[in-house]
């Protein structure tokens, strides 16, 4: 069952962190990664994720890793609305398959909503790399500095 079992050090979002997998990175600080979703559901759909937290799910990540990603997920929500102006944000996790979580380390997605655009179709549609390049370097720069 997806919702309980073994952490896979390989997968994808272990590899990002690792570097042995690039991703079009926001934020990073030494406890938390934030990064451009590549096939995100609307334009800026960013993900937050632990960085020392081998945990698939949110049932099983301790409590401080768990502090540490929901600030982080602010930090960016706020970012997006002050760069891409949107009318909503919605934050979003996933737990098991059949919540529709398809990498198992735990991650938020944060969704910038604008008026008249319906949400994308989840984990579908990559993205154009040179606009997720243009998008990565407005939001670090709001979020690093
Ligand atoms: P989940 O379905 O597990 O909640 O979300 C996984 C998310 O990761 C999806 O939105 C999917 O588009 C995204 N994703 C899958 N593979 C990669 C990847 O290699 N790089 C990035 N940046 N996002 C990925």
């Amino acid at each position: 069952m997806s919702l309980i079992g073994q952490y896979d050090t390989d997968n994808i979002f272990a590899k990002i962190i690792r570097g042995e997998a690039p991703c079009f990175k926001i934020y990073e600080d030494e406890d938390v990664l934030a990064f451009l979703d590549l096939f995100p559901q609307s334009y800026g759909h960013s993900l937050v994720i632990p960085k020392r937290a081998a945990a698939r799910n949110i049932l099983e990540i301790d409590s401080d890793n768990l502090a540490k990603v929901t600030a982080a997920v602010q930090k960016v929500a706020r970012a997006l609305v002050d760069e891409l102006q949107p009318a909503g944000v919605q934050v979003a996790q996933f737990n098991g398959a059949p919540a529709g979580q398809t990498v198992f380390h735990l991650h938020m997605h944060v969704i910038p909503r604008f008026d008249g655009e319906g949400l994308g179709i989840h984990a579908a549609n990559k993205a154009d790399p040179v606009e997720l390049e243009k998008l990565q370097a407005r939001l670090s720069k709001r979020l690093q500095g």
